[in-house]
């Protein structure tokens, strides 16, 4: 009789910083070609792309993992995030 061999979980998703939980991001903040988690903050301060400033520990914020670029989790304030969209899609005159 074959033995089955039992292989360990795996785990699809590597873990956040211990301490940090995710939680879903609002609804405007999710956009094609990249995962957006919010979490609730951390330990430790971030660096956000979008002001150059600190993110502050224990501050919820968003996580940006840009489907180009799976290796570079960015933490962003929530509003940094929502002008950087609205800079990408801005509704304003359409260039060209
Ligand atoms: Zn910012």
């Amino acid at each position: 009789m074959p033995r089955r061999h039992r292989r360990a979980p795996e785990e699809e998703a590597r873990p956040l910083s211990p301490g940090v939980r995710g939680l879903a991001a609002p609804a405007w903040a999710v956009v094609d070609g990249a995962t957006v988690r919010m979490v609730a903050g951390g330990d430790k301060p971030y660096l956000c792309p979008g002001c150059l400033h600190e993110i502050r520990p224990r501050v919820a914020h968003l996580v940006v993992v840009e489907d180009d670029d799976v290796e570079g989790r960015r933490h962003w304030h929530t509003e940094c995030w929502r002008r950087e969209l609205r800079r990408r899609f801005g509704r304003g005159p359409a260039p060209g």
